[in-house]
């Protein structure tokens, strides 16, 4: 139970790093675009480049009045509740993304440890779950970042594909049969990634690179994802699952006519929620496959 308490208070500070991180990156991604000569707007640069300084690389401010934050001020989840979420310098009111990123993030790094499927006794088990933790706060900063700006970018999504493609390689080490591993990993890539790279290549040649059906971003994470999961009826549930919430939460908007048939969605976060969803309920998902196979 200590060991469950102490791993949580780890993902809350992690939750917090992730916020944190995304904010940073939003800043950078404004600069290069700027440099690129798209239109950014200067209000969101202006408010944003404090965090790119050198001077206060390593410093977080308050996004509102730019002081600088004390220790105190970013205790996770603490500093927020007492605070009531507000900015102890300016009393703005800062938003509910950090302290659910804290309480998400405390979670998952406690049931993660919980229901670890494995073992924890060798090195190799040991660093199985370490990666997997890393896995998660870079899984965090793109679902953010991804239902804010339309984007999943590169500079997290390809070391979480690093860190996929070492848990796999780990988990084909450490298997007892390797062939049935291999081929399961396998089709989880071709379920999770392979289909929607045939989406996007096919409706990039047809209608061109401004109006893919899916982005190459979602081709990344999935890639990484199916790694993670390993196994092609987990990868299936986990796209049915992002399929699932998706229509569940565009149903409503869709029937009031908010929302067209050609806005674009986030199909990130979709992905990230039906993929820890599946993770969380393998062995039930498992179980069932085997009782209607
Ligand atoms: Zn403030």
């Amino acid at each position: 139970m200590v060991r469950l308490i102490l791993i949580g208070i780890l993902g809350a500070a992690f939750g917090s790093f992730a916020g944190a991180q995304v904010w940073r990156l939003r800043a950078r991604q404004l600069v290069e675009d700027k440099k690129a000569g798209e239109k950014v707007s200067a209000k969101e640069l202006k408010k944003l480049s404090p965090l790119i300084k050198k001077a206060s690389k390593d410093r977080s401010r308050c996004l509102s009045c730019g002081h600088i934050l004390a220790w105190y001020d970013l205790i996770p989840l603490v500093s927020w509740l007492s605070l009531r979420g507000k900015c102890r310098y300016c009393k703005k009111f800062i938003g509910w993304t950090e302290f659910l990123l804290e309480v998400g993030m405390a979670a998952l790094f406690a049931l993660s440890v919980f229901l670890w499927p494995m073992p924890l006794a060798s090195f190799w088990q040991i660093m199985m779950l370490a990666l997997w933790l890393a896995a998660l706060v870079l899984l965090a900063i793109l679902f953010v970042y991804d239902l804010r700006w339309l984007l999943l970018p590169d500079i997290v999504n390809i070391p979480f594909i690093v860190l996929g493609a070492v848990f796999a390689g780990i988990k084909l080490c450490l298997a007892s049969d390797f062939t049935s591993t291999l081929t399961s990993l396998l089709g989880a890539v071709f379920v999770l990634s392979g289909i929607y790279l045939l989406l996007y290549l096919f409706s990039k040649a047809r209608y061109g690179e401004d109006k893919t059906w899916v982005g190459f971003g979602d081709v990344k994470l999935g890639l990484g994802l199916s790694l993670f999961l390993g196994n092609w009826l987990l990868a299936f549930a986990a796209l049915f699952a992002a399929n699932l919430i998706g229509t569940i939460l565009v149903l409503p908007s869709m029937l009031t006519g908010k929302l067209r048939g050609n806005s674009r969605i986030s199909f990130g976060p979709l992905l990230i929620a039906g993929f820890l969803i599946v993770w969380l309920f393998s062995e039930s998902i498992l179980n069932l496959y085997q009782f209607i196979l």
